[in-house]
Order: structure tokens, then C-alpha cells, then sequence
């Protein structure tokens, strides 16, 4: 019935999500694994992610509790539904009956299932090189052992899921199924994950063989036959085929991944269109995960142009204050943001999906606006998405004023979102370092250590940011190392910096939105500290000005305004109801508004600082209404809150 339900909301347009995930692979990552470069010279590298440590601060939190779920799921758990498409029931806890099965988009039932697996590949592979710990190697290695199994048992030249091939039939058939390329989709990331972050290499050997299979099933389509297909969400799957291609340098991958070039949706772009209105977002987004990939290994120009103009029209006019975007799901008409302001807003996937081509474009412009957007959809929206109490992950962010957060439950929802929330948590040490040819750019205040092999350098990173403004940069390093380092001057911290170097103010002539470049010869022990001044600021929706969120720096403030009205299972979703993030009643009070009778006066004349509680905010000489506490977003937790204000 789910599954009905389902079908008929797809073909009235209003497309329950499923998500792309999986990690994506950045130039200057993997070498050794590698066997195609990137043809391009770009701007910037990415590190490793092996080579970035976290140290203590709430992103580490996050991350040990996403750990702790992740490591709570049984293996047979994550397999019984593949074993059981297979005919095979071998896990070692004894047969298919004695096994508590995944519920929610997991049950079998959901033609989604398997998702979660592939998620939980990357989830392990991405906390593996995060940490060091073996513990999530060996799962890992189980996993993987346990669909190659599952892959010999099928005997389909090389199909490995959790779901018959009939699906794949019907996709092709253009008959309704849900989204079978993007589950599938989740396995191949999850399995190359494996390969690159762990060097798993039957993991390799088993993706392969899947690879090849899609390669002898999709030869038989017809150009007819593919426009319909495509047309369902796929998620990043191009994504992936073009990463095996650089792996391998086999070129029916390169085909594959060409295969999936969307033609109806991404044409216009070149044409400098907007053409997002009314679609899908996270059916859109992965689309042009694969295009900036396939710029950066020597393909046509034109996949840099359009991805570019696609992530500009998100950012400049379909996002809200968060970095988050969309509606039920779908963007809306350009610069309309105060006139969707409901429950339904900001899909967690597509803020993952958007960070990842972020740092695509990074890589090849270098430009610090990729670097301001990372920073502020990961701090008010990633960040914000786990429950601090059980780790348990938001589906949306509404901007509905008086509502809340709806998590996930433990076993029965395994939405899109929470796997890519598998994946989120485990990586917050991807984005803060790149390099150069010359030098080290710095771009997120996240206490961290980085080692830079080639140089010969550590690079230790202490800031209890954003809680505190300062940054203090330690080098270790056994022979001093001439560099310039690019410090990102965010583009909110317009009311100044100051630099000091072994603690001597160093002059600084950039200006906000630009790098800080010192370039000098770094010795070990050298100290670099920099604080970016904060301050309140109104920020208008571009439909109406007099409808604001409120900002301190980066973060997003929100007023908390307690659970009156929140009923069981409140702030959880119904485990007996796979999919109600999408018809959420959140029961607002009549008494919550969202006026502030604050017109035309300074923001700074009626939000007071709270001393003592850093980030926190109390407003005062409002004429009507009760006193408001503000708090950043991403520390609001079940509760209500209001974001947006109609100011009066
Ligand atoms: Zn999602």
C-alpha cells in the first residue's frame, strides 16, 4: 500500500524524496589509487581526508554519535534483504526469521531498500579515515564480504541489490517504480568508498562487476527507451561511473556515466536559463555533481559552465538563510523565499549534494564565495540535523515559524536523509584545508590538526569557534617551509580582523570576501591567530524587505519558544508511518507569532548579548509582546522556533 501511495504521489508531481549520497571524488585525493588525473589545472586541492583530524569541539560530538548508531547495526541486518533477493540466508546469526529487520525505507516492502547499506559503506569508509579506528574496517570488510556473496548467489552477470531486476524493467519500461538507478546508486558509491577510503579491493572487484553489468543491460535501450528512464531520479549514479573511470581508465564507465546525461533538464542551463521552478531539487542537484567531475577529468567546457550557472541560480535565488533550499521538496519561482516559509523546507540531501558540488567548484575557481556558502550551509544546517540527545537526523528544516525539528526513529524510517546523515557526520574534516601548487588555504574555523606529507608539516587548528571569534593556527615542523597561506576572510566579517603572528599584529590588507595571504618561511612553533569581529545583522528575503532572518557572523539565530502543543511522538516521527515528515502537523499555538514590532530600528538596539552565554541573545525595548531568548539554529533543539520575522 505504502509503495502505491507512493507511486501516486510521484505522478502528481509531488515526488517524495529519494536522495543522491555517496561520496564524491575531488581532485588532488586518492593518488595512489587513481590511474586517470585531472587534465585541468585547478585552483585549489583537496586533502585527503585521512590526513585531517577532529579535535574536540560539537562537530566531534556529532560525529561519535553518528559512530555509535552506525556500529549498533548488525551486519545481517544490513544484508537480509539482499540475501533474501538472492535466495540466501546465511547470516552467522542463523536464518532469515531470527534477524530483526531495518523497518521504514528499509522494510521489504519499499522499493528503496538497500539504500541504507551503500550509505553505511561510505558512513564506515568516511569514519575510517577520519579516525584511524580498525573497528570500522572490519565491519566494513564484513559488509562487503557479504555482497559478494550475495552477488555470486545471484548469477545476473554482476546485479548485486536488494531488489529484482524487474525494477530495473519497469524503469526502463517507463512504468511506475519508485527510483531503482538511485539505490543502485548508493551501492556502487558505498562499495568505491570502500576501495578508495579503505583499500577494500573486493569492493573494487564487486562495483566492477556491477558496473559491467549495467553496461551490457543498458546497451539494449533505445534512445526512446533512455529519455523515459533518465527521467526518473538516478541520483549521482554518472557520478560514480565517471570516479570508476578514473579509477580504472576503462572507458565503458566514461559511457556509462555519458549515458546518464540528463539532456530535457540540463540543456537549458547552457542557455543561461532558469528553468528550476516546480522541479525536484535532490532529483536536480546530483545531476551536476557528475558534469563538474567530468570538467575537471579533461571533458568539454560546458560542464563547468553549466554547473556553475546552476550552483550560482541556487545560491542567488532558490536558497534560504541556512544555505538550505526548496519547498515540499521542489524548488519554487526564483526570489519567493517569504512566501514559503513551512514545514516542508530544506531537504537535508540537498544541502549534502550541494556542499559536494561546492567543493567541486572550489577546486577549479578557488573562489572564497564556494568557501562562505560551505561554511554556512555546515554550520546552520548540517550541523543542526542530529539530535544531541540520540543522534537521530531531521528530514527538513522548516522555516514554518513555531515549528520544530522532526528526527528520525531508530529503526523505522531510514529515510534518504538519514543516509546521507550517515555520511555528513562522519566527514567534517573534509572541507577545512586545500592546497595548492604553492601554498595552504584555510577555509572553516573547525578545531582540527592537519598533516601535510609532502610538506613535511602539521598544521594544528584551536578554536572553540563559533562561540569564539579566534582562530590560533600552530606549526610543527622539523625544517621551516616557505608558503603562502590563504586564510579565509568570510564574507560577514565586515567589521574587521585582527592578525597576529608569534602574537604581532600583522597589517592585513584584504578585505572581506578574499583571502588573507602571508607568505612566509613557517617554523616549527610559529603561531598564527585570527579573529573575525562579529555582528547581528538583519537579512531581508529578496520577495519582501520586511520579512528577516537574523544572523550573528555566519550563524542563524532563532528564537526558542518552548513545546507547547508538541504532541507524542513529537519531536520524533510516527514509526508507524514511513513518511510523515512530508504531511507533518505541527500543531503551532495560536499564541506563537512571528511579528516583531521592531520596524526601522537597529537590530542592535533590541537584541541584547546574554553575558556569559556566548551565541545567545535577548531582545529588549520591544514595545508589545514577551521577551524572546535567540539561540543559534543548529542548537535548537525539540522545540519550537521561529527563523523568519515579519517585522512591523
Ligand atoms: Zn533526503
Amino acid at each position: 500500500m505504502k509503495v502505491v501511495k507512493i507511486y501516486m504521489l510521484v505522478f502528481a508531481g509531488a515526488i517524495i524524496s529519494a536522495s543522491v549520497s555517496a561520496q564524491s571524488h575531488y581532485p588532488g585525493q586518492h593518488l595512489d589509487k587513481i590511474s586517470l588525473k585531472e587534465t585541468v589545472p585547478m585552483k585549489a586541492y583537496a586533502f585527503d581526508l585521512q590526513d585531517i583530524k577532529l579535535l574536540d569541539s560539537r562537530f566531534k560530538e556529532n560525529m561519535e554519535r553518528e559512530s555509535a548508531w552506525i556500529l549498533s547495526i548488525d551486519v545481517n541486518r544490513l544484508l537480509h534483504s539482499f540475501r533474501t533477493n538472492a535466495g540466501v540466508y546465511s547470516g552467522a546469526e542463523g536464518g532469515y526469521d531470527t534477524i530483526k529487520k531495518l523497518d521504514g525505507w528499509e522494510s521489504m516492502d519499499c522499493e528503496l531498500r538497500g539504500h541504507t547499506t551503500g550509505h553505511i559503506l561510505s558512513g564506515l569508509a568516511l569514519l575510517y579515515a577520519s579516525t584511524g579506528n580498525e573497528v570500522y574496517r572490519v565491519k566494513s570488510d564484513s559488509i562487503v564480504k557479504g555482497l559478494a556473496e550475495v552477488q555470486n548467489a545471484l548469477k545476473q552477470n554482476g546485479y548485486l541489490s536488494a531488489f529484482p531486476q524487474n525494477l530495473i524493467d519497469r524503469n526502463i519500461a517507463g512504468k511506475p517504480v519508485w527510483a531503482p538507478w538511485y539505490t543502485l546508486h548508493k551501492i556502487y558509491s558505498g562499495l568505491i568508498d570502500q576501495y578508495l577510503y579503505c583499500n577494500n579491493r573486493q569492493a573494487l572487484d564487486v562495483v566492477e562487476k556491477m558496473a559491467m553489468w549495467a553496461h551490457q543491460r543498458l546497451a539494449t535501450v533505445t534512445p526512446e527507451q533512455r529519455k523515459i528512464m533518465i527521467r526518473n531520479e538516478f541520483g549521482g549514479v554518472n557520478d560514480s561511473f565517471y570516479t570508476l573511470f578514473e579509477i580504472t581508465g576503462k572507458p565503458e564507465y566514461k559511457s556509462l556515466a555519458e549515458f546518464f546525461y540528463h539532456e530535457e533538464t540540463l540543456d537549458p542551463l547552457m542557455k543561461q536559463v532558469d528553468n528550476l521552478k516546480g522541479k525536484h531539487a535532490n532529483t536536480y542537484i546530483p545531476k551536476l555533481i557528475g558534469l563538474a567531475r567530468a570538467y575537471e577529468i579533461g571533458e568539454p567546457e560546458k560542464n563547468k559552465t553549466i554547473s556553475e550557472f546552476f550552483w550560482n541560480t541556487v545560491i542567488d535565488h532558490h536558497s534560504f538563510c541556512t544555505g538550505s533550499n526548496s519547498d515540499k521538496e521542489s524548488f519554487f519561482e526564483p526570489d519567493h523565499q517569504s512566501a514559503h516559509l513551512t514545514g516542508y523546507t530544506g531537504e537535508s540531501c540537498n544541502v549534502y549534494n550541494m556542499l559536494k558540488l561546492t567543493r567541486h567548484l572550489f577546486c577549479i575557481e578557488g573562489e572564497v564565495k564556494y568557501a562562505d556558502y560551505y561554511e554556512k550551509a555546515l554550520f546552520n544546517h548540517i550541523l543542526g540535523q542530529q539530535d544531541p540527545a540520540t543522534g537521530m537526523i531531521a528530514y527538513f528544516l522548516p522555516m514554518l515559524p513555531g515549528g520544530h525539528k522532526v528526527y528520525s526513529t531508530r529503526d523505522s524510517s531510514f529515510w534518504c536523509c538519514v543516509g546521507t546523515g550517515f555520511e555528513n557526520q562522519a566527514k567534517y574534516g573534509e572541507a577545512i584545508y586545500y592546497h595548492n601548487d604553492k601554498g595552504l588555504f584555510v577555509n572553516l574555523f573547525i578545531a582540527s590538526e592537519l598533516t601535510w606529507k609532502a610538506k613535511g608539516l602539521k598544521v594544528r587548528q584551536d578554536t572553540n569557534f563559533p562561540s569564539d571569534e579566534t582562530t590560533l593556527l600552530t606549526f610543527e615542523t622539523q625544517k621551516p617551509v616557505s608558503m603562502p597561506l590563504y586564510f579565509r576572510y568570510p564574507s560577514w566579517a565586515t567589521s574587521g580582523t585582527i592578525v597576529k603572528i608569534n602574537g604581532k599584529p600583522l597589517k592585513v590588507k584584504q578585505n572581506p570576501g578574499s583571502y588573507i595571504i602571508v607568505d612566509r618561511s613557517w617554523k616549527n612553533g610559529d603561531k598564527l591567530e585570527v579573529t573575525f569581529l562579529m555582528k547581528l545583522q538583519l537579512n531581508p528575503t529578496p520577495d519582501n524587505p520586511d520579512v528577516v532572518s537574523i544572523s550573528y557572523g555566519p550563524i542563524v539565530l532563532a528564537a526558542k519558544l518552548g513545546t507547547d502543543g508538541m504532541q507524542k511522538p513529537a519531536p520524533y516521527s510516527n514509526p508507524k508511518l514511513h513518511n510523515d515528515y512530508y504531511t507533518y502537523d505541527y500543531h503551532v499555538p495560536a499564541t506563537i507569532s512571528n511579528v516583531l514590532n521592531v520596524k526601522g530600528k537597529a537590530v542592535t538596539e533590541w537584541l541584547k548579548p546574554i553575558e556569559g552565554n556566548p551565541l545567545t541573545f535577548k531582545t529588549a525595548n520591544i514595545a508589545e509582546g514577551k521577551e524572546l531568548t535567540f539561540v543559534p539554529l543548529f542548537d535548537l533543539h525539540r522545540e519550537r522556533y521561529v527563523v523568519y520575522w515579519k517585522l512591523k
